[in-house]
């Protein structure tokens, strides 16, 4: 075998999860068609979610300094309401950052753990068998070998076509052109037109960007272009005037792109030794700015799964829970983003919607619902056996613990974590997989919680009976590992 697993794709999800993977030694090799990360998305947002995991591998703080802290508020279909109070996170704000510096920074995070990532050569097909897959790749007469395959190669994946799995969902119907350059007319000129266009178009708008360009943003309902293709200028400035009466004297583009609004959902994320995450399994227009952030969630959620598989530690269903917890919370998204998309539409019906639920969000419980939906912070995964006590299923957020130090801080090296208040229980038969914290004082309600990698509560009780069942089943017999 030459590697154990090869991922095609070092967009986000591909890069965690070979980053996840190396915490756990497991040999990777991660292969993308192009010579650079992608520069087509400028600027995503890191929502809290994502950012507490950055903070549980210790990436947070190289992340912070090329982003901006932003409110967590106001990205609910773009409905500008102040996040409310007491956000249960140690993370309340948006981290807007540029893709390719997120693509870069956990790229470098992966090859510093050692993983082998390959640029400009593609994964053109392959065939699995009962040990591994054979990945031939676009260099000619080369085949590769791994006992698994995981497609994070995007919307268009490779992996999932020849897999033959379906991705049903909605086709496009709408296209938006986006892109970055100057416009000709003064600022203020431009920021009341932009105000009255966006009383009917909420998905319209220029907002002034650092060095004097404007970030437009045009939506052209009903009309779908080839989105491998960039508009012209001349295409945004007839676009600009049939939306806002006015081109603004647009020039000098930096760049120019268009996007669709397809929304599908693959129908498995596991064929056999092939698994697929990020964009590849599923896709949903911008709005609210998850995809990235659901991408990098499902490789935090596969990659310490998919090592115990390789390692030989994994109970046997294991991998079988990435695909009922992951499948899930995209079906979720995609809902969510649905019906962001209604609400931002010019038509009378959604904008009367829009008028209710804008009203509705000065109800705490309604902009916390929505908040905690959109930054991912709501999750809680079903482990087949009843909702059980709370924070079962849940993630954790950050918490104070022993000597001053953050809970996230024993989190770095992706093992579980055993957080003891009574100070008797014991996962020393799993000494090699989980970490103990006997710890009176921790901020915790239960008196004990036993942490998956990912940061979700597998366990809590104090009966040591019962925790050992909970170990075995998520971390594997004891002593077991291979
Ligand atoms: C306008 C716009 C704004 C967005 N804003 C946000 C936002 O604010 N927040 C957010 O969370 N998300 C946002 N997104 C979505 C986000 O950009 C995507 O969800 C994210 O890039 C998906 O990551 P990925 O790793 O799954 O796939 P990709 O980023 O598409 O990476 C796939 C990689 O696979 C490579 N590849 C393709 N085929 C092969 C092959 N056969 N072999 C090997 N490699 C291959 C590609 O070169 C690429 O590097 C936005 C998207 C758009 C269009």
């Amino acid at each position: 075998m030459d590697f154990d697993v090869i991922i095609a794709g070092c967009g986000p999800a591909g890069a965690m999860l070979a980053a996840e993977l190396r915490l756990h030694g497991v040999r990777v090799l991660v292969l993308d068609a192009e010579t650079e990360p992608a520069s087509f998305v400028r600027v995503v947002g890191l929502h809290i979610r994502s950012i507490e995991l950055m903070a549980m591998r210790g990436l947070l703080d190289s992340l912070l300094e090329h982003g901006r802290r932003r409110p967590a508020g106001g990205f609910f279909a773009a409905i500008d309401k102040p996040a409310p109070t007491g956000l249960d996170t140690a993370h309340a704000y948006l981290l807007g950052i540029p893709q390719p510096v997120v693509v870069r920074l956990l790229e470098e995070h992966a090859t510093r753990l050692g993983a082998d990532v390959r640029r400009g050569c593609a994964v053109a097909g392959f065939e699995q068998d009962d040990e591994g897959v054979s990945v031939e790749t676009s260099n000619p007469g080369e085949r590769l070998r791994a006992r698994y395959l995981v497609g994070c190669d995007g919307a268009r994946s490779t992996v999932r076509k020849l897999l033959g799995v379906g991705f049903p969902g909605e086709p496009s119907r709408n296209e938006t052109l986006m892109g970055e350059m100057e416009v000709g007319v003064p600022g203020a000129e431009v920021a009341a037109r932009v105000a009255e266009v966006r009383e009917t178009h909420k998905a319209f708008s220029i907002r002034p960007f650092p060095g004097g360009a404007h970030r437009v943003v045009v939506p052209v309902p009903g009309h779908v272009g080839d989105s491998t293709q960039p508009p012209t200028l001349e295409e945004f400035r007839r676009r600009l005037i049939a939306v806002a009466g006015t081109d603004f004297g647009v020039h000098s583009p930096r760049w120019l792109s268009r996007f669709g609004d397809a929304t599908r959902l693959a129908e498995r994320y596991r064929v056999g030794r092939v698994l697929l995450a990020g964009d590849a399994a599923h896709i949903h227009p911008p709005t609210g700015g998850q995809g990235l952030n659901l991408g990098v969630q499902d490789a935090f959620n596969l990659g310490w799964k998919l090592a115990a598989q390789v390692r030989g530690w994994a109970p046997e269903t294991l991998l079988d829970t990435y695909q009922a917890e992951r499948h899930p919370v995209a079906a979720e998204v995609l809902d969510n983003t649905r019906a962001q998309m209604e609400l931002l539409s010019p038509e009378p019906g959604p904008r009367a919607v829009r008028r209710l639920l804008t009203e509705l969000m000065d109800l705490d419980e309604v902009n916390r619902r929505l908040i905690e939906k959109i930054t991912a912070i709501d999750i809680r995964y079903d482990f087949g056996e009843g909702p059980g006590p709370e924070p079962l299923g849940r993630r954790m957020r950050d918490i104070d613990v022993a000597q001053g130090r953050h809970l996230y801080d024993l989190l770095h090296h992706g093992r579980g974590l055993l957080l003891d208040r009574t100070g008797r229980l014991t996962a020393a038969g799993w000494s090699d997989r989980v970490d103990h914290l006997a710890d009176p004082d921790a901020a915790l309600d239960v008196p004990c919680a036993l942490l998956r990698p990912d940061g979700h509560v597998a366990w809590v009780g104090d009966d040591q009976r019962d925790l050992d069942a909970r170990l075995a089943r998520w971390f594997g017999a004891p002593g077991s590992r291979a």
